[in-house]
This record gives C-alpha cells, structure tokens and sequence, in this order.
C-alpha cells in the first residue's frame, strides 16, 4: 500500500509530470498525496489532482498514502520533513514509539502522528550530530524494525537515496532520467529497463548513475526487461476500469491458456511435477486470489492430491509446514505482505515455494523457486475481476494435467456470452441496490464462488453480504433470514442439497435470485461442467456487483478504505 516515486532528471521537469506519474500509482493507496521538490512542499486530501507548478526542477521525491498510523489529515500526508532531510515511506516502522520517545527527549518536535515521521527525525538528528547521510541510512537500517521503502532528499544534495525493506522498490532506466517507485506501472510507458531492489540494501541515484549498497559492500546490481502489456493502461470507452477490466476476461483467458501451451508449458509442467512429488500441497493467499485458491484446493483434491487453501495471515497458525509440502502462493500483485510472511514461515520449514502472480518481476516471483503467471494484464480497479478469472482458470489447467476434465479450452468464448447477460444483471441490481445485507450460498466449488461474489458487493457497494456454505445455513446464519431477505443461490446442475438450502430459506420468506445452470434458475449458464460453472458464475457476481455499486452511486474502481497492492501486515 502507498505509492512512492522519484525522479532524477537531466532535464528539468514540473509537478505535472511527477503526478502524473504518481496517477499511475494511486490504486495502491487514495487517502492523501504530496511531493517534494528541493523547493516546494505540498500535502493534499484525498485523490491526486494533477497541476502543474511551474517550478522546472531535476528531482523530486511524492507519495500517495494509505494510512496505517495516523488519520487521513494534511499533517500526516507525506513527504515528511525534519530539518533539511525530506522523506516518503511505504511500510511500518514497528519499533516508532521507542524511537520517537529517543528523539522527543533529544528535543525533537514531531509534527504528524505517522510512525513514518520518525526516520526523517532520526536521519535529521543524525546529520545534526555530523554524519554523512550515506553512513547514517546503514544504521537506520540496524535501528529501525518492520518494513520500508524509503525515498530521501536533503537540501543542497543532488542525490535522492532509497532504502527497501520488504516493501517492494524498482529503480526504472529511463532515458535521461531515473525513476524509483513502488511498482513498475509508474513507468512502463517509458522503459522495459529495471532493477529491483532486495531486501536490506540501499541506493544512491543521480539522473544517470545508481550506486547500491548492503551490509556495507558495493553491489554489481543488473537491469532486467520487463514485460508489461500497455494497450491495457486507458479505460477507452468504458466508464470504469472495472467494467473494462471484466471486458477483457475472454481475451486475457485466452492468452493465459495459450501461453500454457507455449511460453510457460515449462514452468507449467515443472509445477505439476512439483505437485506430484509432494507430500501436501498448500495454497496460500489473501482476499479474492484466496477464493481462487479455494477452487484450486478443491480441483485438486478431486484428482486425489492431497491439497489444502490457507489464508495467509493466518497461516502459521492453521498448518504444519515441513520439506515434503509445496507452497504455492496466489496474488494478483506479488506483493501481499501477508503472503510474503507465509512464504517466509514456509521456507524457515523447509517447504518448496512456488508461486501464481500476475505483475512480473514482484516480490513474491523473485522469492518462489518456481512462478507463473497468470497474464491478466494491468488491472486498475481495486476488485479484481479478470486476475480472478485468470488465477481460477490456471487452477483448473492443473487439475487437468491430473485428469480432472472441465473444458478450459472453451472457457474464452464463454466467458464473452456471460458477459451479454449484463443486461438481466444490471435490471437485478437495480431490484436488490437498496438492501442492506444479502447472502450467497453455494456447495462444493459454488462455495468459494458464493465467498467471492458476496466479496466484490462488499468492496464496491458497501453492502453487507455474506457467502457461506449452503450446509452451514442452518447451524445459525438462517436466523437472519426474514421477509424479502435477498439470498443469492449457486445451484449446478440441480444439485440436490443446494436445492434443499434453498428451499429452506424461500420457506421463510427470502428473495431467493437462482445462479444456475437449469432452465428455471433466474440467471441461467451455460456450463457443461461444475469448474466451468464456478468460473462463470463468478463472472456474473462480478457484473452483478458492479451494477449494485452504479446503482448505489459508488466510487467503483477506488473503494474507500481499500487498496489494490496490501504492502502491511
Ligand atoms: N505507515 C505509513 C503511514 O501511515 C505509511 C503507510 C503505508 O505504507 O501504507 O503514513
């Protein structure tokens, strides 16, 4: 979460282009903005706006925040300043209080609640002691616990220095300019050319030269060409990236199954053997990638492997972990702190890691032995739709290496024909947009569908809902169901039991709306198979969401509160 970016320029720039940069970052966090250019100091509420300040500089550190410590107030807005040191920091200082009480007797007055505010105190009273910033950022890495990616200008210093700590840093080559940010989105319109930092080091930048550093040596750190499509960055002639994005679902499908069979069969095959010689295989991720996760779990064990989806901050508390058991990461980002957290438990325990991302070159690829992708493409708005479709499918393609036969071949072209059914979607939403809670039931694979729909009304529409499993209604949640309750059903092709809950909650009186693939069900699909059933039906969540959310007026691609890439714990 947080966006942060530099730019150090032979050329002279203005804020315009530095905030259009920072634009391209600002799905990772919407809460405040700012920027310092060696000149000007400017702190802002809310969504970036663009403007230009006409102050031609040649580097300039800016940030766009999602609060962890400290409400969404100007003060707390980033760059902080101390003296001449101006910093940005994406991440937590965990260790804050100790060191601001340190500071606070030193004298300092800090000027924002932020656990941020202490590195630029810290660095500020440093150099006020004499020391040269390039000794005091290695021990302000000794002193300072939790995660950081930290950008820092100091007055009269044409250098920016950068230091990384499990939040995620990529330093761009471009040409006549240097860019650092927090993901590559900030200028893959310019250059194919990074590097990416690793943990613990740290740089120093000037518009033509990087110097990197850890545990006090030099490194020899490379760029490497990234691969990022661009066609996909505009809306064209969509209202919201969101709706773009599930517009998008059968020809990214395509690409991902393609490239399967092509680009990634390698990587592909290595994966399933991977699978086939463990003992147990784990799946872990967070939010939606976890609902992905749950359908791949659930393929699996179908063809008799021994697999399991664990959400990942809760992980080390759920699992045994040991040599014989595969980890496989899923996360749209690669950068899901939870997620790294799992993986670094799982390493510690001797577990083979691999991983399932969509952004290349992310944190979460690079610490895996073995990653593929899932090729969605840049996905802008904050709920995921085509990466989910995307994460589900290539579960599905595992399950078929092990004989598990669903028709992910002709998941493209019907993923286009659910996407005409948008029309019966949009008169339902209207019907349903005025409720304040809905449930979602399904079973077996409808049951992560069901968790997945009732996540993407929450996110965008801010109406409680709630997916459960079919079978577990009657252990409780059916106490809620009251007159004109509305109640999403996931029925594959009649399944008995799933008819059974259904019935139970029409009998007292719930709006019952039937996803299914009979001809009765109020949104019918056309699904030969129940995976294929699973991912088209979350396809219609998606659309039904999303006309809830129009309906309800909602800020669809940047829910409040939320944030597309989750860098804290
Ligand atoms: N902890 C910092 C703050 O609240 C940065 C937040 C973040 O990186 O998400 O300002």
């Amino acid at each position: 979460m947080c966006g942060i970016i530099s730019i150090s320029s032979d050329k002279p720039f203005t804020s315009e282009e530095l905030l259009t940069r920072l634009k391209r970052l600002e799905y990772r966090g919407y809460d405040s903005w700012g920027y310092w250019n060696g000149k000007k100091l400017t702190k802002e509420i809310g969504r970036i706006t663009i403007s230009d300040d006409k102050e031609p500089v040649t580097q300039a550190i800016s940030h766009t925040r999602w609060a962890t410590h400290g409400g969404v107030t100007q003060e707390n807005a980033h760059p902080h300043r101390a003296g001449k040191v101006t910093i940005v920091h994406n991440g937590i200082i965990e260790n804050w209080r100790e060191i601001k009480k340190d500071l606070e007797a030193k004298g300092k007055t800090f000027l924002s609640e932020t656990d941020s505010e202490v590195i630029v105190q810290y660095l500020n009273h440093e150099r006020e002691q004499g020391k040269e910033i390039h000794n005091i950022i290695p021990a302000f890495m000794n002193t300072f616990k939790g995660t950081f990616a930290a950008l820092i200008m100091v007055d009269g210093d044409e250098n920016v220095y950068a230091a990384k700590r499990d939040s995620p840093l990529a330093l761009g080559i471009c040409d006549g300019r240097l860019i650092l940010a927090s993901d590559i989105y900030a200028f893959s319109d310019i250059t194919k050319q990074a590097i990416f930092f690793d943990n613990d080091e740290w740089a120093i930048i000037t518009p033509k030269t990087y110097m990197f550093y850890k545990d006090g040596k030099k490194l020899d750190k490379q760029p490497q060409t990234f691969e990022w499509e661009t066609l996909e960055e505009d809306k064209k002639e969509y209202p919201h990236f969101m709706l773009k994005e599930m517009h998008e679902e059968p020809s990214v499908n395509r690409r991902l199954i393609d490239s399967l069979a092509t680009d990634q069969k390698e990587s592909f095959e290595k994966l399933v053997s991977l699978i086939k010689k463990a003992r147990k295989t784990v799946f872990t991720a967070a939010g939606t990638a976890y609902h992905a996760s749950l359908l791949g779990a659930s393929f699996l064990h179908q063809c008799g492997v021994n697999a399991q989806a664990i959400i990942a901050s809760e992980f080390e508390n759920f699992i045994t972990i040991d040599k014989d058991t595969l980890v496989i990461a899923v996360t749209q980002s690669g950068e899901t702190m939870d997620v790294i957290e799992a993986l670094k438990y799982s390493k510690a325990n001797g577990a083979t890691v691999a991983s399932i991302v969509n952004v290349p070159y992310s944190s979460i690829e690079r610490m895996s032995s073995l990653s593929l992708q899932i090729l969605a493409g840049q996905e802008v708005a904050v709920a995921s739709t085509k990466a989910f479709t995307n994460q589900a499918s290539m579960m599905l393609a595992l399950a078929q290496a092990f004989g598990y036969e669903n028709g992910l071949d002709a998941l493209p072209k019907k993923l286009s024909g659910i996407l005409s059914l948008e029309p019966e979607l949009k008169t339902l939403a209207e019907e349903l947009h005025e409720q304040h809670d809905l449930y979602v039931l399904g079973r077996k694979l409808g049951y992560p569908v069901a968790r997945e729909i009732a996540l993407k009304i929450k996110e965008i529409s801010y109406v409680h809902a709630e997916g459960m499993m079919g079978g577990e209604l009657k252990h409780g949640t059916i106490a809620l169901i009251e007159d004109g309750v509305p109640v999403i059903s996931l029925i594959y092709d009649d399944d008995a039991k799933m008819r059974g809950s259904t019935q139970e909650v029409r009998a007292r009186g719930a709006r019952v709306v039937v996803i299914g693939t009979t001809k009765d069900a109020d949104i019918v699909i056309p699904a030969d198979s129940e995976a294929e059933f699973a991912i088209l039906a979350s396809t219609v969540g998606q659309l039904l969401a999303y006309h809830i959310a129009l309906a309800r007026n909602c800020p669809i691609d940047k829910p409040r509160n939320l944030a597309k890439s989750v860098t804290v714990l």
